[in-house]
């Protein structure tokens, strides 16, 4: 067994954590506070071509795996950038999983190149106000007309919908059947067209850099050149992306939480209280080297799932794992952080209080821990699906 990653994926660890140099946490703390877009971090990316990371080559990618995408969104998070720099990266990596795989040749060859380099930015529609973990119950509805598609409901959470161009949207074009619960989901990649779209920023917890909204759409008009594969199969394109994009959340809630104990650790050797730096006490030790070891533990199963993803083999045992256990791992971290800093620790000057904000997520979003364990013990250990 090999647990090495390759050099290649050293080396872009490497230049990811040289980039992120550039984006020390009081710019980070800057944006989460002010809600600006992290622009010029998107830029700096697009520039050294990762943003095509997974695009194929002959659509201006680079055409590498999960592996690699989860290193970098690692290396991303543990500079201290969280997830509100690892976002924006993010979602040109894994939502377009379904275009890549399923969209037709001219859809690819439209659009993948200048998402590659960043010229274009798209949005991801799947969640509804009534529709959360249950995708079937979704009403936004597609009805034909000539030559195309009339697209009209509502959507929830939708990230990046106040600035992208295109949206890769689930739409139903059929009333939904009891029976079939998930056929007649058509999935769409289409332009975001402002005059039928209405946008509204959500206000949430963390993560205030990178925008979440309710996506209003009143008669969006798509092309049959827009629909990703087949009509109807819109969900089963969907799962192709699930597998890839928990093993990299996974990596990525390593990453937070392995900042979260740098943070804490450089304090815990300074503080001095009661006259000895509080490090040296074991309930304060113990807690960080806890969380240090269930991160090593998380990180390395999102390694054999991403190796899994990477060589063709099935991955949904591993990669709902690991994104389980790497959730919990690294708001564990955070938590124990924060706890170590004291009152220093609720304030933004520290920089973990947002750390600890941002990684909560992970145990909600894009699936929930609770779905996670259903899907493992119904597929792992063929127990009668709960729900
Ligand atoms: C910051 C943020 C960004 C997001 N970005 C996007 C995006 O870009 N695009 C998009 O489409 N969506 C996005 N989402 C939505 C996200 O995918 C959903 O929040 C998630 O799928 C959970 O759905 P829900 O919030 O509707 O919870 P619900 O489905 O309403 O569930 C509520 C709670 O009940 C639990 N629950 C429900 N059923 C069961 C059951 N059978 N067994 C055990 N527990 C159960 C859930 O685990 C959860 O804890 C985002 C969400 C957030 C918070």
């Amino acid at each position: 067994m090999d647990f090495a990653p390759s050099d290649l994926a050293e080396s872009l660890r490497e230049e990811v954590r040289a980039l992120c140099r550039g984006f020390p946490p009081e710019y980070w703390r800057e944006h989460d506070h002010a809600g600006g877009y992290p622009w010029e971090f998107l830029k700096a990316f697009a520039e050294r071509g990762w943003l095509g990371l997974v695009i194929p080559e002959r659509y201006g990618g680079s055409g590498l795996g999960v592996t690699e995408a989860g290193v970098m969104l690692e290396a991303i998070c543990e500079s201290g950038a969280g997830l509100s720099g690892a976002s924006p990266i993010h979602f040109y990596l894994f939502p377009l999983t379904p275009v890549i795989h399923h969209g037709s040749e001219e859809m690819k060859a439209a659009w993948l190149p200048a998402l590659a380099r960043g010229e274009l930015m798209s949005a991801f529609g799947i969640t509804e106000p009534d529709a959360g973990s249950d995708t079937s119950r979704i009403s936004t509805r597609a009805k034909r007309r000539e030559g195309g598609w009339t697209i009209s409901g509502q959507k929830v959470w939708t990230t990046n919908a106040e600035n992208a161009q295109k949206i890769l949207l689930l739409a139903r074009d059929q009333p939904r059947d009891d029976a079939q619960p998930y056929a007649g989901l058509t999935l769409f990649f289409t332009d975001l067209d402002r005059s039928r779209v209405t946008v509204r920023r959500i206000e949430k917890l963390g993560r205030e850099a990178v925008d979440s909204n309710e996506v209003f759409i009143n008669g969006l008009e798509a092309a049959d050149a827009d629909v990703v594969g087949e009509v109807g199969k819109g969900f089963a394109y969907l799962l192709d992306g699930l597998n890839p994009e928990r093993i990299v959340i996974a990596f990525e809630a390593v990453g937070i939480g392995r900042a979260a104990l740098r943070i804490a650790a450089a304090y815990a050797r300074e503080r001095v209280v009661f006259d000895r730096p509080i490090g040296r006490n074991q309930a304060i030790a113990h807690p960080l080297a806890a969380a240090w070891a269930k991160l090593e533990a998380a990180e390395l199963l999102a390694f054999k799932a991403a190796w899994l993803f990477d060589h063709g083999r099935p991955c949904g045992r591993e990669a709902n794992a690991a994104k389980l256990l790497a959730a919990d791992a690294g708001f564990e971290a955070a938590d124990a952080a924060l706890q170590t800093l004291g009152g220093f620790g609720y304030a933004k000057e520290y920089h973990l209080e947002r750390l600890w904000r941002e990684v909560r997520l992970y145990k909600i979003a894009p699936v929930s821990q609770q779905m996670v364990l259903n899907y493992l013990a119904q597929h792992v250990l063929e127990l009668p699906k709960s729900y």
